[in-house]
């Protein structure tokens, strides 16, 4: 799962919670953060192999400390509490429900890897793998990420009023998103090294934190001018 995770982060923004959309594209990939920093560290283990599955030449044999239940578990509630110690200027009750929506948001990721990837996700440590594996089905993998995705931009257009100006810079990150995924998915290329796999995650992943929040910023002067 790639671009789909960005629609959990579209889909829990609201007017009510406030949480920063850039915040949410950092949650919904948290875990895989975690993971591409410790396959840099050589701790967690990687094979690129073209032709893995069918949607993805990813072969992640070794992940427990990132990606297996339990450490998913952890990671979400170690997401919500920075949140909180983080953003803690905003009331207690507020803040409370924000950083809950935060830990659901990275715990979030688990569940959709759960439907692509093929049996690599530990419950625990390194034993009892589960993965229902839809990137053995190239199409129906690609349009769950298109759909999930979709869906998460509309409810965000619906919950959270902004200029049109936004309106239309949100659209526009919402076609290159799957632009990317299309890139990604469809676009034959050798398989490069493990590490540079995780440098790429590294680098995608932040790029669009970084387009997250200035899509926050635009129109924003005008909106508060105007009122
Ligand atoms: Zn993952």
């Amino acid at each position: 799962m790639f671009v789909g995770h960005y629609s959990v982060a579209f889909a829990a923004k609201s007017e009510k919670n406030k949480i920063p959309l850039w915040v949410l594209f950092i949650a919904v990939q948290f875990v895989d953060y975690i993971w591409a920093t410790l396959v840099l560290l050589g701790i967690e283990k990687l094979r690129v192999i073209k032709g893995f599955t069918a949607g993805s030449m990813l072969d992640s044999y070794f992940h427990p400390y990132s990606h297996s239940l339990v450490a998913a578990m952890v990671w979400s509630a170690v997401a919500g509490l920075v949140y909180k110690i983080i953003f803690s200027g905003h009331g207690c009750l507020y803040i409370k429900h924000a950083a809950l929506i935060v830990g659901v948001a990275v715990f979030s990721h688990w569940i959709l890897d759960l439907i692509a990837h093929p049996r690599d996700l530990a419950i625990y440590d390194n034993k009892w793998k589960v993965g229902f594996g839809l990137w053995n089905y190239r199409d129906p993998e690609f349009a769950l990420e298109i759909a999930l995705l979709l869906g998460g931009i509309m409810l965000y257009l619906a919950r959270n009023v902004m200029p049109a100006i936004r309106r239309t810079a949100v659209i526009a990150f919402g076609i290159a998103l799957v632009v990317v995924q299309v890139g990604d998915t469809y676009v034959p290329r050798t398989p490069l090294t493990d590490k540079a796999t995780v440098m790429g995650v590294w680098i995608f992943y932040t790029l669009f934190v970084v387009a997250a929040f200035f899509l926050e910023k635009i129109g924003k002067r005008r909106q508060i001018s105007s009122r």
